[in-house]
């Protein structure tokens, strides 16, 4: 498939390369056509959803289009945008969660660095600004060294799926 050929339910691609999964295709439409994905993914089967670890109150799920191989994101169930409004269990259990993804990445892999944090408000460049959410990408030395918007091509060596079982296999108990 070419690059820039249109993806039905998608729309006209931006140039990125992307992992193209047609058995999440209705976890695609459901964010096009205005649902929030952060509220409809936790009510998805786990493969299904790419949720790697499901918390209290709040989530950590793979990133369907990742940055680079495991990006994941951690999220509460509630539907909130910004995280003045956490309660201090969110944040806590964001928190841990964060810690834990972390820690399951480096044991998978030989993870050198993190990029991790939120987009607040689509001006600073939240995808999905409705629902908090926060990046956790890993880095290794010679990956694409700035953000995708210029390294327009990513390599993902690895199925998301594939990511999503080792993550599950290898998380923290
Ligand atoms: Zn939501």
């Amino acid at each position: 498939m070419s690059e820039l050929e249109p993806i039905d339910g998608v729309g006209t691609p931006d140039g990125f390369r992307r992992l193209w999964t047609p058995h999440r295709l209705a976890y695609i439409k459901e964010a096009g056509e205005g649902g929030c994905p952060f509220c409809r993914i936790p009510s998805l089967p786990d493969a299904e959803g790419l949720v790697v670890r499901r918390g209290e109150v709040s989530y950590a799920v793979l990133n369907l289009y990742p940055y680079a191989p495991g990006h994941l994101m951690v999220c509460p169930y509630r539907h909130i945008a910004d995280y003045t409004e956490t309660t201090a269990e969110e944040a806590e259990e964001i928190g841990l969660l964060t810690k834990e993804a972390m820690h399951t990445l480096r044991r998978v892999s030989a993870v050198q660095g993190f990029n991790i944090g939120m987009n607040q408000g689509a001006v600073a460049g939240a995808g999905v600004a409705a629902h908090l959410h926060q990046h956790v990408v890993p880095r290794w030395g010679g990956d694409s060294n700035f953000l995708p918007i210029v390294a327009r091509t990513k390599a993902l060596p690895m199925l998301l799926e594939d990511v999503r079982s080792r993550l599950v296999e290898h998380w923290p108990a």
